[in-house]
């Protein structure tokens, strides 16, 4: 699950790591009173930042025409108006592909008097199966680049996930990115928070890019966290309600939400054949068949160890809410689950559907005579299996003859 950059800043500032003073706000009007609080508490320049789940927002375009998600205003009025052409409109950046997210959220924030752009992240390193930290001098919005041309300027530092970060590793990466003095020891201490925000969230990623070095009103050097990116790792959000409450089902795939409202596993791919299938690795190896006949998964779809016939309708509903998908291919292999219960489902679900589509189905294991009677019965035009590559092969063709 992944948050808004308000959202990661609130997680972040838990654990003791510098943010500059801002609010979110969903309305012009609300954009302008943060805005007024902020210049009355002395902030001298605001940022207006489109909250959405993708970054690149920096040097993206909107379809209105307007330009850039991250704007700098310098009154409270021009916050008004860039609130308002960026509210309700889609944002389109490199990581949002080609149709954008609509933005219904902002955050506006002070604007810090920035010296230098740095790159932090904390993310699982599944090579060395520990956590690691990544930092760069290059920090900002070019960071892919110097991952791309200069690789020798990102140090990654693994992390012993029994220790925990130890001081000395964070002295370290502090030295790398160049700090010195007063912000060296800052930029230790703002390292352990983020690794800990990372550790105690149960985060995948936390992000920050670009961590700035700043020049207080004071006229001292401060690093700040300027933009943050954090990522949960799924299987332990149950660990934290808190940040659970957090997620924005708008950012979703919408038919991946409708699946997990029916405890489907539901993945959307480019492909237009369908598939059901119970457990997830019967899903994925049904996957690679497709694409070794020749095929194209249109989805992942695992109905589970014991699914229901209403499951296995919404299944159906779900699979046929994608317009690309042109034809189905179901295979279950009837262990815990019953096969006559699926095919009971699948009759219903074609009948409720009027399912037009070949529709291919291959069933094993328990029950699966009075599945195939069930099958049979039905009258219906289903295309029967006899094994997985048979019926691959079969969808392949199915779907192939159908666009002639
Ligand atoms: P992203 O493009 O989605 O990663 O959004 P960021 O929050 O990283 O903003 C993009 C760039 O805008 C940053 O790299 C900064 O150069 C600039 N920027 C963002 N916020 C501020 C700010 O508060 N002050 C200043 N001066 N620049 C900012
Ligand atoms: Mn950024």
């Amino acid at each position: 699950m992944n948050v808004h950059e308000y959202q990661a800043r609130q997680l972040l500032t838990r654990h003791g790591v510098a943010v500059p003073p801002g609010d979110v706000c969903d309305t012009p009007e609300g954009a302008k009173h943060v805005a007024e609080e902020l210049l009355a508490g002395g902030a001298r320049l605001l940022a207006v930042k489109a909250q959405i789940h993708a970054g690149g927002r920096g040097k993206g375009t909107f379809k209105n025409g307007f330009q850039g998600g991250v704007k700098l205003c310098p009154t409270a009025a021009d916050v008004y108006d860039k609130a308002k052409a960026m509210l309700g409109n889609v944002l389109v950046t490199k990581q949002t592909g080609p149709a954008g997210r609509l933005v219904s959220q902002l955050l506006v924030a002070a604007a810090p008097d920035i010296r230098k752009e740095l790159y932090l992240a904390v993310l699982l390193d599944r090579a060395c199966s520990r956590p690691v930290i990544m930092a760069s001098a290059e920090g900002g919005m070019d960071i892919e680049e110097v991952a791309a041309r200069t690789p020798e300027k990102i140090v990654r530092e693994p992390v012993d996930p029994a220790l925990g970060l130890m001081p000395y590793q964070a002295r370290k990466v502090a030295v790398a990115l160049g700090l010195k003095g007063d912000l060296l020891a800052q930029g230790a201490k703002l390292l352990l928070g983020v690794y800990q925000t990372w550790w105690q969230c149960d985060a995948s990623l936390v992000e920050i890019n670009p961590l700035c070095v700043v020049r207080t009103i004071e006229g001292k050097d401060a690093l700040l966290a300027v933009d943050a990116k954090v990522a949960l790792e799924d299987n332990g959000l149950y660990r934290h309600p808190d940040i659970q409450a957090m997620r924005d089902l708008a950012e979703e795939a919408p038919l991946e939400v409708e699946a997990g409202k029916h405890n489907l596993n539901y993945i959307k791919l480019e492909g237009n054949i369908a598939c059901l299938v119970n457990g997830a690795g019967l899903a994925m190896a049904t996957m690679d068949i497709i694409q070794h006949f020749g095929g194209r998964p249109a989805n992942f779809l695992d109905v589970g160890g014991g699914a229901s016939q209403e499951q296995v309708a919404a299944a159906f509903q779900i699979i046929l809410r994608d317009a690309n998908v042109k034809g189905i291919l179901v295979n279950i292999f009837g262990g815990i689950m019953d096969c006559d219960v699926i095919a009971t489902g699948i009759v219903a679900a074609v009948k409720a559907t009027g399912l037009s589509l070949p529709l291919v189905v291959r069933l094993e294991g328990n029950n699966v005579q009075s599945a195939r009677r069930t099958l049979l019965a039905s009258a219906l035009t289903i295309i029967n299996g006899s094994s997985m590559a048979d019926a691959a092969q079969k969808v392949v063709r199915a779907v192939a003859a159908k666009q002639g």
